[in-house]
């Protein structure tokens, strides 16, 4: 599954490859890659063919290509989701996978590959949310921390709010988004909190230094290309991504804590791993 890194790496190399071009055709080879655009294949179809890309944005994990029209500013947008296999390539390549297909203006194709045909195209309205145009899906997606606007302060005193676990509202991408599994239970090690210590009795300092624990390792992540846990995962020109392998928590459990020897554990948490060290990470009370 994609976490934040990999898809702004996406988002970048779709700057690069593909601002700018307009989309002169769209094949739609996989009906569940429109499954999410609920007016069906055809209106996508013809609301993505003879539009503009006007930029490549994201929020957390979601990406989407605002589209203009006639010199208009965009008023909608290609939401991309990339699932858990979901890849956008630029240029030739194999096309076992291929889902959508789009010519664009200068000659190249732009593929969207997915293996495992999670993901899948819709185009939205943008609306204004938080001060900024968005893809109606997206409204209610919080800035992430890497968003030159997140707003630290406001996001620790609603995360001092929540009376429940630590892990279950930094995974809540309506407080803040893009702070996967993986990146929670790093900035947790990191920050020495067990994930079910209640948000509500963390103190601000302590709630900020998670949301600082949280953004290096993502920013580190992205410095290295994307860590992916996923073989399939391959950026926009198909080359595989940096395979993390600096990580202190997650997957780590059996093996001694980086910091203090003692054996780390993992325990279920939202039908996930939650990956941690019993003597760094105070296992709280029931
Ligand atoms: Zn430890």
């Amino acid at each position: 599954m994609p976490e934040l890194p990999e898809v702004e790496v996406v988002r970048r190399g779709l700057v690069d490859h593909l601002v700018g071009r307009g989309v002169t055709s769209v094949e739609v080879l996989h009906p569940r890659a429109a499954r999410r655009h609920v007016a069906g294949e055809a209106d996508l179809i013809g609301q993505i063919t003879g539009a503009d890309v006007e930029s490549a944005e994201r929020r957390g994990k979601f990406l989407w290509l605002p589209l203009a029209r006639g010199g208009a500013s965009a008023d909608a947008a290609i939401v991309v989701h990339l699932g858990m296999s979901g890849q956008m390539l630029v240029g030739p390549g194999d096309d076992r996978h291929l889902r959508i297909r789009a010519g664009l203006s200068d000659g190249a194709v732009l593929r969207f590959v997915d293996q495992r045909t999670f993901g899948g195209w819709a185009v939205d309205p943008l609306v204004q949310a938080d001060g900024a145009l968005v893809p109606a899906s997206v409204a209610h997606i919080a800035r992430d921390p890497l968003d030159p606007l997140f707003d630290r302060d406001a996001v620790i005193a609603r995360m001092k709010r929540k009376d429940t676990e630590i892990k279950r509202v930094l995974l809540d991408q309506t407080v803040i988004s893009g702070v996967g599994n993986i990146y929670a239970d790093e900035a947790l090690w990191l920050s020495g909190v067990h994930g079910r210590r209640r948000a509500s009795a963390l103190t601000k300092p302590a709630l900020g230094r998670l949301i600082n624990d949280a953004t290096a390792v993502m920013r580190r992540a992205l410095d290295q290309g994307g860590t992916s846990f996923d073989s399939l995962y391959v950026n926009v020109n198909g080359q595989s991504g940096y395979f993390e392998r600096s990580l202190n928590a997650y997957g780590r459990d059996g093996e001694p804590c980086r910091r203090c020897g003692t054996i780390m554990r993992r325990e279920s948490f939202m039908n996930r791993g939650s990956h941690f060290c019993p003597t760094c990470q105070t296992v709280p009370r029931r």
